[in-house]
């Protein structure tokens, strides 16, 4: 029998799965994959439902490919009120299933075997997988903590000749890093000397806390018509199973991750698209709520693992915090993390799996705090 594709043997179950599972198999907290512990909000289930009840005007058949207009109109809509971008419903929105499929998508649409892709790490599990399925090659960049900024000279040193693209991700996860504006300035800067395409995964644009605020990349000069922004209503409406994500890019991208999201997976769940465009319409009396409501949990968290001994570092932005473990173990990242599931029976994700060039990830571990209050303090409880 003949192989499968090389680079998927190269591929291993994503930390993620395998964190639930295990938290599952030892009956432990789990602080680990991102995801809320508690429903989206009533009102947003309540649209689903009734967009599912509108079955006689087609909404449980196939969508358009590119997503409903009126989502995509919605869209368009926040990016023009929230951050003075004007993107076109028709030609510069597409909806996908999720961020993830939002990056897979756009990755193939613009990386040819060879091409160079430059990547912070800690990085999100699947650009490395995408990056590699398109034959690319993933060029990283570490982010050291504790503030987890990039040395300029390692950055321009990443750019060269065979650089295609950059995938940016603010706030970031695992780090809780909010890019400033003279980061965000010198890589748009990189971007247009090196003739660089920047992803701009920004699916926690709305998570951001204090006085940080989230600055899309495209609103910086001349990023705009080369930049494809991405995000998902995943963790903006707390219902990660809906898969619902988009990319705003030029007309000549959007093709591009068309053509290739119309032969993957040809179009998205038709009725929860009705029910997040409906929900969109409410977002910015949401999100006053919702800001609330995880600046409350990362703050309790916060200073409930402080109180513990840790040394946890604040996020800016996203719901994970980043906490070093060196005045807590000898222990590396994995084996602290099997310890504190077997004898504590709380769950994390052990980052070291987010990078390819730095043992950094060894010294710390990520706990998510997108959980009920009830459970974070349970969390704390067990982990004295
Ligand atoms: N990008 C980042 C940085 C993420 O953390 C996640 C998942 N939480 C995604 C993309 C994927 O988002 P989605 O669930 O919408 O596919
Ligand atoms: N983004 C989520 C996290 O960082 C996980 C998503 C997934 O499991 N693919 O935990």
């Amino acid at each position: 029998m003949k192989n499968v594709n090389h680079v998927i043997t190269t591929f291993k179950e994503s930390i993620f799965a395998t964190l639930t599972n295990l938290a599952r198999e030892h009956n432990a907290i789990n602080l680990s994959q991102g995801f809320p512990d508690f429903d989206g909000p009533d009102w947003v289930i309540q649209n689903a439902k009734d967009a599912i009840a509108q079955g006689a005007q087609g909404s449980n058949q196939y969508a358009p490919l590119q997503g409903i207009l009126s989502l995509r109109q919605v869209l368009s809509k926040i990016y023009k009120r929230h951050y003075d971008l004007n993107y076109c419903e028709h030609t510069e929105v597409t909806i996908t299933n999720g961020a993830t499929e939002a990056i897979f998508s756009s990755i193939l649409a613009l990386i040819n075997p060879g091409d160079e892709v430059i990547i912070f790490e800690p990085f999100y599990d699947s650009y490395v997988a995408s990056i590699k399925l398109a034959g690319g090659i993933p060029v990283p960049v570490t982010l050291h903590g504790p503030r987890f900024n990039y040395q300029t000279d390692k950055l321009s040193e990443a750019f060269n000749d065979k650089t295609k693209l950059i995938i940016l991700n603010s706030p970031h996860n695992p780090t809780g890093k909010v890019f400033n504006t003279s980061e965000l300035e010198e890589i748009s800067k990189l971007c247009i000397s090196h003739d660089t395409f920047c992803l701009s995964d920004e699916v926690y644009e709305f998570l951001t806390f204090n006085s940080n605020v989230h600055q899309p990349m495209a609103t910086f000069p001349k990023m705009k018509e080369r930049t494809i922004t991405i995000s998902s209503t995943g963790k903006t409406f707390g219902v990660t199973g809906w898969k619902i994500g988009w990319t705003m890019a030029s007309p000549e991208i959007t093709y591009a991750i068309r053509m290739v999201h119309q032969f993957n997976t040809f179009c998205v769940n038709h009725p929860l698209q009705i029910a997040i465009a409906k929900s969109l319409q409410e977002l910015d009396e949401y999100l006053i709520l919702f800001k609330k409501s995880y600046t409350k949990k990362r703050d309790l968290f916060f200073s409930g693992l402080e109180e513990l001994g840790y040394l946890p570092i604040k996020p800016q932005g996203t719901y994970f915090i980043m906490c070093p473990i060196a005045n807590k173990t000898k222990l590396k990242d994995v084996d602290y993390c099997m310890e504190l599931i077997k004898k504590k029976g709380v769950a994390t994700i052990p980052p070291s799996s987010f990078y390819m060039l730095s043992n950094d990830g060894e010294n710390y571990l990520r706990f998510c705090f997108a959980k009920k209050d009830e459970t974070l303090k349970t969390a704390l409880l067990k982990l004295k």
